[in-house]
């Protein structure tokens, strides 16, 4: 909106006042003009709330959740007096129409003019891009303005749902401490403190996640709480609004590409109208802004790309300033920044795009509409049906399951037995698969088809290589699962959960088993043993495979024997029954420690597990997101106790209390570990301590004394074949045009590769399907010459994704986990982060077999 002149304002607010009585303006409310200073998020909730109070006929506040930290998180409903009367029905009719909502048999139905399109903008994702929720009070104080012709005509037809701050946790954590460092004045200098926000940095959750990276897999609480709101009001458009580094301009619409190949000729085409009502108030305007580079639509998990699989139209604000910007900052070019035209951006560029969906409300409803009758008649993709394997993998099946109800994709059992052919995602062959009448079965005909079809693609069509995220995030890969994708269409029965085992001789009553069995299968398991050791429970463990009866266990099964655990009396079999059936963990109750074929449970290969104590570095030499990923790990997956290390203490700290230490990604390393501090963690490894060394880290050690870690040398005659071998092409006559294109060559965003797993190993127990690892970082290390390769690359081990020529040829024959023994204790070297973003579910199990299973 073109601001308007002062006498034009004076005016304006004169007839508004007559209008509404007494709408108050935020500058009113907060008691200062929005963008003379930040706004921590309860005063902007309180703004919202004094609207609703004010003009109840046309505003709705739905509270939807708690963070961590006991912020509210809450949406604003605004809409005409007509549509706000009739409000639950224009949303149970809308779900109605795209067979969605309570009645999971409805098919979609003709669209009906009356129903309005629902448009929602979220602000402030990422907690430091602040200024979101302070356009916000501004766009909806002037949404109610009944003399703004554009307003108007937005409500008219148009239900509009703003919500103020989704991440409040990151957005006060910035905002407290911004609010800290200004004086009288702000500086704009950019090297000023207030330009500098110390790690973590308030862009992210309670617990370092991206919350814009979290839409599919609902890691977060937030996300989680978000997103069943979101699914109860299904909005035609998604605008999501962001910050970029503060010497850019303003990105809008039409995104960058690649896009997905399953975005609809509808939502490309609607992104150009987007960029264009943008456009025009920009150029109005004379802001500088860009379009179609950088943000683009691929990667499933962001606030564009997941309401675009959902049928909407999503997209991607960004506005330059962030977390740097503070009030006022002085740019490259001269110019300062201020706070205050941050925020008129996102306002302008909020109105522009709900006009855009105002103009044209009925082909939006029809195409919105449209997309879900295709979905239930004539689905994206060559798979029309998928069948996951339940037998032996009740962890994994529970994890996936949580997945699909989270993005509300159904699923059900086969419910008879039969023969067919499908796509086998492990080994990525064709073949006969025999459904059990128990298997999960996945109808593409449904609503939800084409994320469906997105989340389980086996490879994901670039169609431009350079991007910004990951380029694979197929589940079937990422949880590890037996899964096939057939051509033909089934239809499942519904989904009966399998009933609790009974635990024997938990109810005090009946014969008590000499032990119980747990097989070691999925991360699920890993939970169930930290619930035992954290209440003080002996477990012991099989090395390798044994056979008590007609049974095989394979080599990572738990044996919880009474033996050991005498001092817990009636508690142990408490304890046992409590810890399974939170998980549904099937015990397997064993009369006798002697088995058929292995060794007897009294064997010393049958190994004790300790109670570890467990420690992380955390602080500013580490990449937040990869230290959060570990905090919530054993926070929130495990409830396991987990010691947080501030960083700059670690040089002068005692490790004699640590079990396990555990140094996540980072890039700041070169400050805590020197000479000295690498030979105090020598000793204290020697002594019997467990350090767990993550991606980047790794190369503070490799090449260092006693640590087996080794950069590959070129092999001499592969070394000869280069310099004889005569080059097509100059490599130095290359185009300056290409160079981000070439820069890639050496890079995988994330691809998929399945590693080769020395399963006899405890880092690699339990996993019958093998693993399929996430490769996001390329290390030229050398099998251990003195350690266990328990997970290598050996060739042609690619699955899916984008990689890099070069990258590619440096992901043959490498190491990516390795355990090297020194004295009593053990290092595990991870090039890879199996817990990234806490979405990749198979990474988990190997996460906590490094560290509970390794060095027993
Ligand atoms: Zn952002």
């Amino acid at each position: 909106m073109k601001r308007l002149s002062s006498f034009g304002l004076c005016l304006l607010m004169a007839l508004t006042t007559l209008a509404q009585n007494t709408l108050q303006h935020p500058d009113q409310f907060l008691g200062y003009t929005v963008g003379k200073r930040f706004s921590p998020h309860h005063r902007v909730l309180a703004y919202a709330e004094q609207v609703a109070r004010q003009a109840p006929s046309q505003v709705k506040i739905i509270p939807y959740g708690t963070t961590f930290e006991g912020r509210q998180l809450l949406a604003v409903v605004v809409a005409s007096e007509k549509n706000m009367a009739r409000l639950e029905e224009i949303r149970t009719t809308h779900l109605k129409q795209i067979g969605l909502g309570n009645t999971p048999a409805a098919t979609p139905q003709a669209a009906n003019s009356t129903q309005p399109p629902i448009a929602w903008l979220s602000y402030n994702v990422h907690g430091n891009e602040a200024i979101s929720s302070e356009a916000f009070m501004l766009v909806l104080h002037d949404l109610l303005n009944p003399t703004n012709a554009v307003s108007r005509k937005i409500l008219s037809n148009t239900v509009v749902i703003l919500d103020p701050g989704l991440n409040p946790d990151g957005h006060d954590r910035y905002v407290n401490w911004y609010n800290q460092m200004g004086g009288v004045h702000p500086d704009p200098t950019p090297l000023a403190r207030e330009h500098s926000e110390p790690w973590p940095g308030g862009r992210y959750t309670h617990y370092l996640f991206d919350p814009n990276r979290d839409w599919a897999w609902q890691t977060q609480e937030i996300t989680q709480q978000r997103m069943a709101l979101y699914q109860q009001w299904m909005p035609h458009l998604h605008g999501d609004f962001h910050e970029m580094g503060p010497e850019s301009p303003y990105y809008f619409a039409p995104s960058a590409k690649p896009y997905h190949e399953d975005i609809t000729p509808w939502q490309r085409e609607f992104q150009q109208i987007i960029g264009q009502y943008n456009t025009r108030y920009f150029d109005k305007n004379g802001w500088l802004y860009y379009t179609r580079e950088n943000f683009d639509l691929f990667y499933p998990s962001y606030g564009d790309t997941w309401p675009t699989y959902n049928g909407a139209i999503g997209m991607t604000f960004e506005q330059g300033g962030g977390g740097r910007a503070g009030l006022a900052y002085r740019k490259n070019d001269g110019d300062t920044l201020t706070l205050r035209e941050r925020i008129d951006h996102h306002y302008t560029a909020s109105f522009a795009t709900l006009e855009s969906v105002a103009d044209r409300p009925d082909d939006v409803v029809k195409n919105f509409n449209r997309f879900f009758e295709k979905s239930l008649t004539n689905p994206v993709g060559e798979f029309k049906s998928y069948v996951i394997k339940t037998a032996n993998d009740e962890g994994r099946i529970t994890a996936l399951r949580k997945l699909l109800d989270n993005n509300q994709i159904r699923y059900g059992l086969a419910g008879k037995s039969q023969k067919l052919v499908g796509f086998n995602y492990q080994n990525q062959k064709n073949e006969a698969v025999t459904m059990e009448s128990n298997d999960l079965v996945i109808s593409a005909y449904q609503p939800k088809s084409t994320l469906l079809k997105i989340l389980f693609e086996p490879k994901s069509t670039l169609e431009d290589s350079v991007t910004y995220d990951i380029t694979s995030w197929c589940i079937p890969y990422a949880y590890g699962l037996k899964a096939y994708g057939l051509k033909e269409k089934l239809t499942p029965v519904a989904y009966v959960s399998p009933a609790t085992a009974t635990v024997p001789g938990a109810t005090g009553s009946g014969p008590k088993p000499y032990a119980y069995l747990v097989r070691w299968q999925s991360a699920q398991e890993v939970q169930f043993l930290a619930g035992l050791l954290k209440n003080k429970v002996r477990v012991r463990v099989a090395e390798r495979t044994f056979k008590q009866g007609e049974q095989r266990f394979e080599a990572g099964t738990l044996i919880i024997t009474r033996a050991g655990n005498e001092r817990l009396g009636d508690r142990f079999y408490q304890i046992i029954q409590q810890e399974a059936s939170k998980r549904n963990i099937p015990l397997i109750p064993a009369s006798t420690g002697f088995v058929a074929e292995g060794a007897d449970f009294g064997s010393g290969s049958v190994f004790s597990l300790k109670n570890p104590r467990v420690a992380v570095i955390a602080g500013d030499v580490t990449s937040p997101t990869s230290m959060g990923e570990v905090w919530h790990y054993f926070d929130q997956d495990l409830d396991y106790p987990l010691t947080l290390i501030e960083a700059n203490s670690f040089p002068n700290a005692s490790l004699a209390e640590i079990d396990v230490l555990i140094m996540p990604q980072g890039y700041g390393y070169g400050k805590i570990l020197n000479d000295r501090t690498l030979t105090k963690l020598k000793d204290w490894v020697q002594a019997g301590g467990k350090l767990i060394v993550m991606e980047r880290v790794t190369s503070f050690f490799a090449e260092k004394p006693d640590f087996g870690l080794k950069k590959k040398v070129d092999k001499p005659d592969a070394k000869k074949e280069k310099t004889d071998k005569k080059p097509d092409t100059d490599e130095s006559l290359r185009e300056y045009g290409e160079r981000e294109r070439e820069a890639i060559s050496e890079e995988t965003p994330g691809s998929v590769y399945r590693v080769d797993l020395d399963r006899t190993h405890p880092l690699a127990f339990g996993y019958p399907n093998g693993y399929h690892a996430l490769v996001q970082n390329v290390y030229d290390y050398d099998f251990l010459k003195d350690g266990w390769n328990v997970g290598y690359l050996k060739k042609d081990n690619y699955v899916a994704g984008f990689v890099g020529k070069n990258a590619r040829s440096k992901l043959n024959n490498t190491l990516l986990y390795g355990v090297q023994e020194l004295g009593k204790g053990s290092i595990v070297y991870m090039m890879d982060n199996p817990l990234f973003r806490g979405f990749w579910y198979n990474g988990k199990l190997l996460f906590g077999n490094a560290v509970f299973m390794v060095g027993n």
